[in-house]
């Protein structure tokens, strides 16, 4: 892979510089850097993105994208999280769930829900987690029924989800049959969370993203719902968690956090060596983060995510953006001021230091990507 930027990467990053400093999206942007609240709506910001046309760039322009390449859709992503944008709702809605769609949706459900995610005036998000079900995803309990109308009855709870109470709309994984193994019988749903019968709740984190409880009584889901085949679910999962695990969203916090880490070293602790040695080693270990995710992105142009490589890179960038959250915050020789405008350095590190815990959770636990890569890897050599 050619790492250098292209010609069309360097004119999106300085069109999202030049959006960013727009009076009006710099007024929201400020907003919402400076609220009080621990998860501020960045819906309205999304929506000045959105006409603006940045939020999915790699979409087809019928879908209200632009035709670009994912790898172009990833620099403006690394720009607006640059420039301060949060990225959390954006990643559900529109890099996980709407590229999803794009790529495993039917013409009618690319048609009725693309535009509105592209243009930030509907947002998503993903159920899959269960109370008895998250590593394991194929042993989840909640159920989809025929309601005799062409439409499905979904009947469960989902927890650890984010953002529900800002989206309009969920991809759910649910069973509609038993199967010859648990992997067989698994469905996936586009639920609209206003529907009659769910409930959408918080279960606090020590992070300032508050999980969500989100129970389903006998959701309608209405015909048109059904993502794919009846009961083959599972493969589709598959290429999702795929799309899920780029690493670019770890990487860019990693990056984040190491800019402002480095931010509080001042001139006595130059001369450390032991804590310049760290400087040199966790820098090196975020710039490799970021070529892996973009590796795994410039294959999204090729056709599918490497579900291999993916799993490498979720591994690599989410331990490695942990460890820089408890480096940046637990070791000596730090002093923070006044970092970037409108931010604490000190609280941009506290805020990393509680959310570190989960970063090796989310899209799949580390133990959980060493063993896919440790099968892929035996499937390779018995092959051989
Ligand atoms: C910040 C954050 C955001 C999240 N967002 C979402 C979301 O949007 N939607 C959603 O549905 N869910 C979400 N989740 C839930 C997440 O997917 C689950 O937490 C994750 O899959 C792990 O499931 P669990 O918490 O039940 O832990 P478990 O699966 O019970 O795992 C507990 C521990 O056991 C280890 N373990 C489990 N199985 C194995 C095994 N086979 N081999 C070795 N070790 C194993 C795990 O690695 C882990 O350390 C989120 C979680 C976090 C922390």
């Amino acid at each position: 892979m050619d790492f250098s930027a292209t010609e069309r990467e360097e004119a999106l990053r300085a069109e999202v510089r030049a959006v960013l400093a727009e009076p009006d999206v710099r007024a929201e942007l400020d907003r919402v850097r400076r609220s009080s609240r621990r998860e501020p709506d960045v819906r309205p910001l999304y929506r000045m993105l959105g006409r603006r046309g940045l939020l999915a760039v790699s979409w087809p322009e019928e879908f209200g994208g632009r035709g670009a390449a994912h790898t172009e859709a990833a620099a403006v992503i690394e720009e607006l999280v640059h420039g301060g944008v949060p990225d959390m709702l954006h990643v559900l809605s529109v890099q996980i769930v709407g590229l999803f769609l794009l790529q495993a949706g039917s013409p009618e459900q690319k048609a009725a829900h693309l535009p509105g995610l592209a243009a930030g005036e509907r947002f998503a998000t993903v159920l899959y987690t269960e109370p008895q079900t998250g590593s394991d995803l194929a042993s989840l309990r909640t159920t989809a029924r025929p309601d005799g109308d062409g439409g499905h009855l979904l009947t469960g709870e989902k927890i650890y989800g984010l953002k529900s109470g800002m989206s309009d709309l969920a991809l759910c994984a649910a069973r509609t049959r038993e199967g010859s193994s648990k992997y067989d019988g698994i469905s996936l749903f586009l639920v609209d969370l206003a529907a009659p019968g769910v409930t959408r709740g918080l279960i606090d984190s020590i992070a300032d993203d508050a999980f969500d409880r989100v129970v389903l009584d006998g959701v309608r889901t209405g015909a048109g719902a059904l993502l794919g085949e009846e009961g083959e679910g599972w493969a589709l999962l598959s290429r999702c968690l795929a799309i899920e695990r780029t690493g670019l969203d770890y990487s860019l916090k990693a990056a984040r956090w190491y800019r402002a880490a480095l931010s509080g070293i001042d001139d006595v602790a130059r001369t450390d060596g032991a804590l310049l040695e760290e400087v040199g080693r966790l820098g090196a270990a975020v710039d490799s983060g970021r070529l892996l995710a973009w590796e795994v992105i410039s294959r999204l142009d090729e056709g599918e995510a490497d579900p291999t490589a993916a799993a490498v890179a979720k591994y690599y960038t989410s331990e490695t953006a942990q460890e820089v959250a408890v480096w940046a915050t637990t070791g000596r020789g730090f002093r923070y001021g006044a970092g970037e405008p409108g931010v604490d350095e000190a609280d941009l590190l506290e805020a990393a230091y509680r959310e570190a815990p989960g970063l090796t959770l989310s899209a799949g636990t580390s133990q959980i990507m060493l063993e896919l890569v440790a099968s892929s890897a035996f499937d390779a050599v018995m092959e051989s």
